[in-house]
């Protein structure tokens, strides 16, 4: 059988490195060759999750495990009428290294294990050609490539962008807590990230400003720094001081800069659910994965570790055999879809103003710290982040059982047993679920 996979971003490697595991024949297909990727644009911040760092040890990938390219604890602070603040560390510690110096370095890897990297841009039409070479195509080219596939209306919970993005690597930035991820939340307004990162230029920061379309925010996020950067940190310094201030007050202006020109990703996505997959030819299919089937805000940093998670699902499809027809597409996402349905559901609860519930469960994270520790387990298990955020009571069982679990005698185990797939966790027949989120106002 012969695997062709257009794209080469997190997911189409990481399901490239698996097959090569596998002894599956697959060809890799890029857009860029590795070091126009080093010399390229930043396009993401990536904080690598827990669960795709086993996956790259599975992988047998031992990459950038100096405490500096980790993020061990995490506070998350909700500004406005009642503020809050509480840790809520990540176990394992995220990796944080950009994806300009991790991408060729997964490709160089793969290639130095005997794999097949063809830097041929793929089209619609030639991925038909490809169809001719290969038993199944797996696109994994991100969301320009997802445009091969239609949207699903009834699981897309957005038409436009729910956020106004400006992040940037910056210089002159300390931290409150060392190795730290600090997240910042002003309802109606929109969220503040900072996190420490690993770039080509060694340790600098990534400050994150996303703002609600319309909101105060939005303007500040579209200022341009090319026509003028010393307004443009002004600009940022100013937003800062206003929306957070404790922030702001750890800032060296001295020192305060965008690291380099290319640092910097200003825009919006629209976060969109495509059909899975669909016919090239009579006989081959398409499979997406990875940005190419479903884009999500950046709010809650799932959209990598997500492609890493369905990548291995597809591989251990695609090793159960052939035939790739239909019947294994229908499977394949079937496989996918539980834990990415919970990773669209948290992101578009996240991108909304805040729950009731949502803001109970903050409240009691600030009380208590175990339950700030299980909801941090959750960031890495979006079923259970899902299912403890979806309703009222779901979240009252879920800081019962929690409280419960810390008043027990193994006061160490937070975490929260989830019924055995996440659409039975959702309670509700799947399609009106996700008709209901569309239906809301956003
Ligand atoms: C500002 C920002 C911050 C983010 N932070 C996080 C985070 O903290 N955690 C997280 O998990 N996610 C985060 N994300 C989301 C994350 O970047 C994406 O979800 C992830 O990179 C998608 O990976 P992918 O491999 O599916 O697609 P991509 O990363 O888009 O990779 C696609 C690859 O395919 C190649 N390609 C494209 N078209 C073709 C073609 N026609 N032929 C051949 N090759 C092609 C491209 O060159 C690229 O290398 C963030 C996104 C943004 C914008």
């Amino acid at each position: 059988m012969r695997i062709a996979i257009i794209g080469d971003g997190i997911s189409g490697l990481h399901l490239a490195l698996r097959l090569q595991q596998l002894d599956i024949d697959v060809t890799l297909f890029g857009a860029k060759a590795p070091e126009a990727v080093r010399n390229g644009r930043a396009l993401n911040f990536v904080a690598r999750s827990g669960g795709t760092r086993r996956r790259e040890e599975l992988l047998g990938l031992d990459l950038w495990a100096s405490p500096d390219t980790l993020a061990e604890a995490r506070t998350v602070t909700v500004h406005g009428p009642e503020p809050l603040t509480f840790r809520a560390d990540p176990d394992p510690a995220y990796s944080m290294v950009d994806f300009r110096l991790y991408l060729p370095v997964l490709v160089e890897e793969y290639v130095a294990r005997g794999g097949r990297h063809l830097v041929t841009p793929l089209t619609a039409r030639t991925a038909h050609d490809a169809a001719g070479d290969h038993d199944l195509v797996v696109v994994a080219g991100g969301r320009a490539a997802g445009e091969l596939f239609p949207r699903d209306p009834e699981r897309s919970p957005f038409d436009a962008p729910q956020r106004v993005l400006c992040g940037g690597l910056y210089r002159g930035i300390g931290e409150s807590v060392p190795h730290s991820i600090e997240f910042h939340v002003m309802p109606g307004v929109g969220e503040v990230l900072r996190m420490p990162f690993h770039c080509a230029d060694g340790h600098v920061d990534v400050l994150g400003l996303e703002a609600v379309p319309g909101g105060p925010l939005d303007p500040l996020c579209r200022t341009p720094y090319d026509a003028d950067p010393a307004h443009f940190h002004s600009v940022v310094l100013d937003a800062l001081h206003r929306y957070v201030p404790d922030l702001r007050e750890r800032v060296d202006e001295r020192a305060f800069a965008l690291n380099r020109p290319a640092d910097l990703v200003q825009g919006g996505v629209v976060p969109v659910v495509r059909r899975a997959w669909r016919a090239l030819t009579d006989t081959t299919y398409a499979l997406a994965v990875g940005d190419a089937w479903i884009v999500n805000d950046p709010i809650t940093a799932q959209g990598a570790n997500l492609g890493s998670h369905c990548a291995l699902e597809v591989a251990e499809a695609i090793a159960a055999g052939p035939p790739y027809d239909d019947a294994f597409c229908r499977a394949a996402e079937e496989r996918m879809r539980p834990y990415a349905e919970s990773v669209v559901q948290w992101t578009a609860a996240f991108l909304r103003p805040p729950t009731p519930q949502l803001l109970e469960l903050f409240r009691a994270a600030d009380a208590d710290p175990s339950v700030a520790a299980a909801f941090a387990t959750n960031f890495d298990d979006p079923p259970a982040m899902w299912h403890s955020i979806a309703a009222p009571e779901r979240t009252a069982a879920f800081l019962a059982h929690v409280r419960s679990r810390s008043e027990g005698p193994d006061a160490s185990d937070s975490s929260v047993p989830l019924p055995s797939s996440a659409s039975a966790a959702a309670g509700t027949p799947r399609t009106p679920q996700w008709a209901d989120l569309t239906a809301r106002p956003s």
